[in-house]
């Protein structure tokens, strides 16, 4: 396959001027616009009339130019035809999947998706009659198995939450297609480094809340997909972000479009960071898992995946082997250290840990946890680039050392 630059794509025909030329775009907060004149109005609400074609823009559910503005460049950055930007992730997952979803369905889903996405799957959807069977994402042959006559979508992330199970996103392409499904992925761990969809994915979904926009201080996701769904997505009968509602607002959408452009070169360095600390962490005995060490058996995969000069991403899993030495690790980092914060979430300019098992992960149940592979003592580590990258590196063998981790 052909290599994809992901920022030559963002940019390339994606200059957006402000109202009176300013170098970033305005920000369009109205809700809702003139109609000039009232004969247009049954032509603009039936679609025949947009903005290009002698009609208006109409009510900013609908339609806003500053939040369409980063659905461009988003639908760019992945490839795809377009994009719709939502209030959240767990918004652009939950309505990808009911769009797909008609009279009920089928669901055929990785068993380590973000717990969030792992509950609406496996609890909210079967009360509408949609059903879910999870599978091993790298059992490849697993999803096979898996599918139905009525499996409707096939879901992963391609680097599982928190264990960092690599997916086969080609071979699961095939496989949904011979089925007759449509493959959904969560790109929120890999933008830029991975595009899902020239790797066979039908949408790509996103939580923008993490690296996309990198400062920890929105909400916000985006689904990215063909005309045609996008457009089914927004249909005034039956679209899902249309009925269903989760708008982003305009204000948000110029915050996330303003931290696009540095996102590539924001990427590069998370996973410069992250393959240093993985790397020394291995030399000291630690039991640490990154995609880009070659002791990773998902790396050679990965690698085959990715799109070069990227790196291989911001997030190491440390197994501690217990949650009581997850803490005293963490606490170490956090309060001795001040090598990153312990909270939820992931993407910040700054580390953040979390002990994935009793936090991000707990809609999961116990056994299913030990089933996926997560340990209750992993602690999930998505590095930041602020600081000195040696101090850094200096920062966490004390604290690997000072708690048993390290030999
Ligand atoms: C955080 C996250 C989500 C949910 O996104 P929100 O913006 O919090 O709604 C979905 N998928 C992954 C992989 C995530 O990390």
């Amino acid at each position: 396959m052909q290599q994809f630059n992901p920022e030559q794509a963002m940019t390339r025909g994606h200059r957006e001027f402000g109202e009176h030329g300013g170098v970033t775009p305005s920000i369009e907060r109205s809700s809702t616009f003139t109609v000039l004149e009232s004969n247009t109005m049954p032509a603009i609400f039936n679609g025949e009339k947009s903005p290009e074609n002698g009609g208006c823009y109409l009510y900013s559910r609908h339609f806003n130019p500053t939040v369409d503005a980063v659905a461009r460049r988003l639908a760019a950055l992945e490839d795809t035809d377009y994009a719709v930007c939502t209030a959240s992730g767990i918004s652009a997952i939950a309505c990808a999947i009911s769009q797909l979803c008609t009279c009920g369905g089928h669901v055929v889903s990785s068993n380590t998706v973000y717990g969030g996405t792992h509950a609406l799957l496996g609890d909210l959807l079967p009360t509408m009659g949609i059903e879910t069977t999870f599978v091993d994402p790298t059992d490849t042959e697993a999803f096979r198995a898996a599918m139905r006559e009525d499996t409707r979508v096939v879901y992963t992330e391609v680097l599982g939450n928190p264990t960092l199970k690599v997916a086969d996103i080609p071979a699961i392409s095939r496989i949904a297609h011979e089925g007759g499904a449509a493959l959904v992925v969560d790109n929120t761990f890999t933008p830029v480094l991975l595009s899902p969809a020239r790797l066979g994915a039908d949408v790509v979904v996103y939580s923008l809340t993490k690296f996309v926009n990198g400062a920890s201080d929105i909400i916000g996701g985006s689904i990215c997909g063909s005309n045609e769904f996008i457009g089914d997505l927004m249909d005034l009968h039956t679209g899902r972000v249309m009925l269903l509602g989760p708008t982003m607002d305009p204000r948000v959408a110029f915050d996330v479009y303003q931290r696009i452009p540095h996102l590539p070169l924001r990427m590069r360095e998370h996973g410069a960071r992250a393959l240093a600390i993985a790397s020394r962490l291995e030399e000291l005995g630690v039991d640490v898992g990154y995609p880009g060490l070659r002791s990773h058996p998902g790396h050679e995969l990965f690698s085959s995946m990715l799109n070069e000069g990227y790196g291989y991403g911001g997030m190491i899993t440390v197994d501690c082997g217990s949650v009581d030495r997850a803490g005293k690790f963490m606490d170490a980092l956090q309060n001795d250290e001040d090598f990153g914060y312990i909270a939820v979430s992931l993407g910040y300019f700054d580390t953040l840990l979390t002990c994935s098992g009793s936090s991000t992960s707990s809609e999961i149940a116990p056994d299913e946890q030990a089933s996926m592979g997560l340990s209750p003592g992993l602690v999930r580590m998505a590095v930041g680039y602020t600081g000195g990258a040696d101090e850094r590196i200096e920062q966490i063998e004390r604290a690997a050392r000072k708690v048993g981790l390290a030999k």
